[in-house]
């Protein structure tokens, strides 16, 4: 059985170019941990997803844009990197499958259905109840949860604000924060402020005790021009920033929502830009 623990946080690369015209790319960071993304030319929102193994069950973090297995092949690709994992780490045991979701926006669970009937599989669903439940939670959105993929542990930071059902990840073996739309260099769109407030507090407070190697959120938006973002709807970003932010932004977007608390409209903060929105 593999020690996750051991020399955690463990290193990763993040030095990859992300190529718009496949389907889905895959980025192997370290051996247990994989970033995938959906290529811009099948879906302009390009979203992040997260592979992370542990010693009983995989877990997918977010199932990208599209449903279609014909232009988006998600679990035949999860399928095929399950069974070379489990190649180089065999295991007596059937081995599991958690699908599950920083969030529930269509652009995160669009493939959820590619998952229906596989075996040993769960997949959450993406409302609040069917989170709350999937992971045991209570006093939302206070507290903090755990999820145990077999001796690799992710914390559970509730994470309401960009949107109600929202969830960060904390995974204590490579210690990668995963903080869907939250945060990451884009425009992080604010539905109900005063929940998006308390969820950076309640995320400065986890970061100030644990480590927290890199934060990773689910788009790329921005260009490696301070505060200039490409349009929504770029198929083509050749001059995008890596995905990698750090603790030191979530102070920065602290600041941004007390700075632009009650004002409706777009504010650039270098590495993001925040978008405050009505309620839906
Ligand atoms: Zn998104």
């Amino acid at each position: 059985m593999i020690d996750y623990l051991a020399d955690a946080p463990v290193p990763g690369t993040l030095d990859v170019d992300w190529h718009a015209d496949v389907p889905l790319q895959v980025h192997v960071h370290s051996e247990h941990t994989l970033i995938l993304r959906q290529g811009k030319s099948v879906h302009f929102e390009a979203p992040f997803l997260f592979l992370l193994f542990g010693n009983e069950r995989a877990l997918l973090l977010d199932t990208g844009a599209t449903a279609d297995p014909a232009r988006f092949p998600l679990r035949e690709t999860v399928d095929g990197l399950v069974a070379d994992w489990l190649r180089r780490h065999p295991r007596p045991e059937a081995y599991g499958l958690l699908v599950a979701h920083t969030h529930g926006h269509g652009d995160h669970i669009a493939a959820d259905a590619q998952f229906a009937g596989r075996p040993h599989t769960t997949v959450v669903g993406p409302g609040l109840d069917d989170v709350l439940a999937a992971y045991g939670l209570t006093g939302w959105p206070d507290g903090l949860g755990e999820l145990d993929l077999g001796g690799r542990v992710i914390d559970l930071i509730p994470g309401p604000g960009h949107e109600r059902a929202a969830v960060v990840f904390h995974d204590r073996h490579t210690g990668l924060l995963l903080t869907g739309d939250s945060l990451y260099p884009g425009r992080l769109y604010v539905r109900d402020a005063p929940a998006y407030t308390r969820t950076v507090d309640r995320l400065l407070d986890f970061c100030a005790s644990r480590t927290v190697t890199d934060v990773l959120g689910c788009h790329i938006e921005m260009t490696t021009t301070p505060d200039v973002d490409y349009p929504r709807g770029t198929v083509h970003q050749p001059d995008e920033p890596p995905l990698a932010l750090t603790t030191a932004h979530l102070r920065t977007l602290r600041r941004a929502l007390t700075e632009t608390a009650g004002r409706p409209g777009s504010y650039p903060y270098g590495d993001f830009i925040l978008v405050h929105q009505s309620e839906d």
